[in-house]
């Protein structure tokens, strides 16, 4: 990128607060910049999520040059602290992490009063780019060439680097996967050789780097250049993977997506991968559904439409039939798509089975039911007749129907 251009960029979107904390910093005779993420994603012309602020100051000189200010113990162990202004700033001390023993965590950081320290700690170019307004951007390692090549480079050499923290393996795929950053060669190759390293970390650390790997807008290009990442997180997946370029035309919701790669392995083989990897319950539910609903016969015709959509939100119909026709392709599917378009735009969907007009107060009190299991019976009844289209969904309609149900 065209350095005026990427400073006038920058310049344009830092906001006013961390500026102002930057300043203060500065006159107390510090050093002060944005840091990692928050550049990078400004400088691709995101929005950066938050601004996160490097500083030679430690913890306490932080703390005594904001009297006033509300202020978070976020990470004091490891120099990081959060300062509440027009939103919350996390600052750092500049550090250097020590020796890796586990490949997870540095033994021990040490603060430091160096920036390039600090940033050559920092795992690709890209995220090793930092700036203040009177230094403008310091990119010691080429990130700016990389970020306008679209590339991913370890800082320093990839084997050390991602053998430090494993987890770097999983943040460069969800790089690539969501801001298209390829892995340069030496990079690439360092993620496929460590990737039996993926099994030292944390569920929660993985969990959240897979999602949003998985999720990213570039998916299909990631995952299918490194099909073997995903095989040593999963390791069931072997020989059952479906198209992995296809996973873009799924909507980015990552309970969709990994039905979708479980699509072929089988119900059983995506429960326990997930329960292996110890995902959240409620994410192995939520996928767990999507694809049972997935590999169902997809309805033909409306009133079987009708009924599938009796059994689950037309939302996740749609989920379903996106899933099944990324991994089968069937003209069959594709009719079922257009089919539930349809009914959708027409208004011909069903009621929920909570939106029927009667109520079983309301049989009862008409003398059609008596309280107990007759009631749902009832209300089952209704419930299918308004589906079919045999009843209208209102409650006048729905008690004479009920009354002259049985006679000829
Ligand atoms: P995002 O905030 O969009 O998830 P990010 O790159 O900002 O992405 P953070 O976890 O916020 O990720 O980390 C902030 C910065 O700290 C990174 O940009 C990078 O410079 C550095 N960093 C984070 N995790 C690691 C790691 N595992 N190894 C080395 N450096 C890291
Ligand atoms: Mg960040």
């Amino acid at each position: 990128m065209d350095r005026k251009k990427a400073e006038k960029r920058i310049e344009a979107e830092a906001p006013a607060g961390g500026r102002e904390i930057l300043s203060r910093l500065r006159e107390a005779g510090f050093c002060a910049y944005f840091v990692g993420g928050c550049v990078r994603d400004a400088l691709l012309g995101l929005s950066p999520a938050d601004w996160d602020i490097a500083s030679s100051a430690r913890p306490e000189e932080v703390r005594a040059l904001f009297p006033g200010a509300r202020i978070l113990p976020t990470g004091l162990r490891h120099g990081t602290l959060t300062l509440l202004s027009d939103r919350p700033y996390e600052i750092t001390t500049f550090r250097t992490e020590g020796r890796y023993g586990d490949g997870r965590r540095p033994d021990r950081v040490a603060f430091t009063r160096s920036l390039e320290e600090d940033l050559s700690r920092r795992d690709f170019t890209v995220n090793a780019l930092a700036w203040s307004p009177e230094r403008g951007i310091v990119d010691l390692f080429s990130g700016l060439a990389d970020l306008e090549g679209r590339v991913l480079r370890c800082v320093g050499d990839p084997e050390k680097r991602l053998s430090e923290d494993a987890l770097r393996i999983l943040r460069g795929l969800r790089f690539y996967s969501v801001y298209r950053l390829a892995p340069e060669a030496a990079t690439a190759a360092a993620m496929r050789a460590l990737r039996g390293r993926l099994s030292v970390l944390s569920a929660e650390r993985k969990e959240r780097e897979f999602c949003l790997a998985l999720s990213g807008r570039y998916a299909g290009e990631a995952f299918s250049a490194f099909p073997d990442l995903l095989t040593a997180l999963f390791p069931a997946l072997e020989g059952a993977l479906p198209g992995l370029s296809l996973l873009d035309r799924l909507s980015p919701e990552p309970e969709e997506r990994t039905a979708y790669l479980f699509f072929f392995a089988g119900e059983e083989t995506l429960t326990s991968s997930l329960r292996e990897t110890r995902f959240p319950r409620r994410f192995c539910e939520r996928a767990l559904l999507l694809r049972r609903a997935a590999q169902a016969a997809p309805p033909r015709d409306r009133l079987a439409m009708r009924r599938f959509l009796a059994g689950i939100s037309p939302d996740r119909a749609e989920a379903a039939f996106r899933i099944r026709f990324a991994a089968l392709g069937d003209a069959e599917t594709l009719r079922a798509r257009e089919l539930l378009a349809r009914l959708r735009s027409e208004n011909a969907l069903p009621p929920r089975r909570e939106e029927l007009a009667v109520s079983g107060e309301t049989l009862i009190s008409h003398g059609l039911a008596r309280e107990g299991p007759e009631v749902g019976r009832a209300l089952s009844l209704l419930y299918r007749a308004v589906v079919d289209g045999e009843a209208e969904n209102s409650e006048k309609a729905l008690l004479s129907y009920y009354k002259r149900r049985g006679e000829p």
